[in-house]
């Protein structure tokens, strides 16, 4: 797909999962990848993936809720590859728990890893991307619907949902020729999701576990037995999958689409 290449692509959450993945697949079509994370190792492993199959990648660490760096970030990819246009908003936490017990704490570390972020993000994004761009903001399922043990979850991605819709009128309405789009994947089988489950037991009780398991004869909790009871499609999807569709997302063949939600669940919510 020519429709990316040459453009340069800050992807933040790159060491891991659906990150990952998308700086390989947009790499792969061309583009200049900046992938940023706050775990070191995971990039080197990233950077090693997308080099070995001959793609363009700078990696830079990042915590995505420290202000002060997104404008660096922005910086060192002009310096190596040229002005962004295409940014990639996919680092993310989910932190599980019942509403009773949640700690208010938890609650803030959740908005600012999942929320906060995005605004920072798409604030320099816009500051940054002169001659127009992307913006893709990884969003959930979660942000669609409710689930127990995941109110912050859910609410944070409800938050992206909607400032991604908010952002896309404003870039319009601006002519800055940015787009700004919400990516809602359902299972993907990634670290996250691995956790996520492991944490939901925490507040389900045995009967509910019993019920999502049953019928795959698993006798734990266990992403693929969740997936197959959850999905249509009776498994968990592959971050690549998603990856797709963010590249189709990033590149010059979606130009019209902008402040729209796209799900990628294998028919989970449909
Ligand atoms: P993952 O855990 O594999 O990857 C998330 C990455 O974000 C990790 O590399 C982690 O180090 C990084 N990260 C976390 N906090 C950070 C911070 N403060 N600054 C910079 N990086 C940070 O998970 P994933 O499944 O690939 O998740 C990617 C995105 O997709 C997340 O926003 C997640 O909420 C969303 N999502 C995942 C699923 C799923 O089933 N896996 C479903 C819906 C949405």
């Amino acid at each position: 797909m020519a429709q990316i290449e040459g453009k340069v692509a800050i992807i933040t959450g790159a060491a891991s999962g659906i990150g990952r993945a998308c700086a390989i697949v947009l790499a792969r079509e061309g583009a200049c990848v900046v992938a940023t994370d706050v775990d070191s190792e995971g990039l080197r492993d990233t950077e090693k993936l997308v080099s070995d199959a001959g793609g363009k990648i700078l990696t830079l660490t990042q915590d995505v809720t420290d202000e002060a760096v997104w404008e660096d970030v922005f910086t060192e990819a002009t310096e190596k590859f040229g002005t962004p246009s295409v940014l990639v908003n996919n680092a993310g936490i989910a932190i599980a728990g019942g509403i009773t017990d949640f700690t208010l704490d938890d609650w803030r570390r959740q908005m600012a890893v999942n929320v906060d972020s995005v605004f920072l993000g798409t604030r320099a994004a816009m500051n940054a991307m002169s001659s127009g761009g992307s913006i893709i903001n990884i969003s959930s399922v979660a942000g669609l619907r409710g689930a127990a043990g995941a109110s912050a979850y859910c609410t944070s991605k409800g938050a992206v949902r909607l400032f991604t819709k908010a952002a896309a009128v404003e870039c319009a309405q601006m002519g800055t020729g940015i787009r700004v789009n919400s990516v809602h994947p359902g299972i993907i089988d990634t670290p996250i999701w691995q956790k996520s489950i492991t944490r939901m037991t925490e507040v389900m009780d045995e009967e509910r576990i019993s019920a999502l398991t049953a019928h795959s004869g698993a006798n734990q909790m266990d992403v693929e037995a969740i997936a197959s009871q959850s999905s249509p499609m009776g498994r968990a999807g592959r971050p690549e999958e998603v990856a797709e569709l963010i590249l189709f997302l990033a590149s010059d063949a979606s130009s019209y689409i902008s402040g729209q939600e796209h799900v990628v669940d294998g028919a989970m919510t449909a």
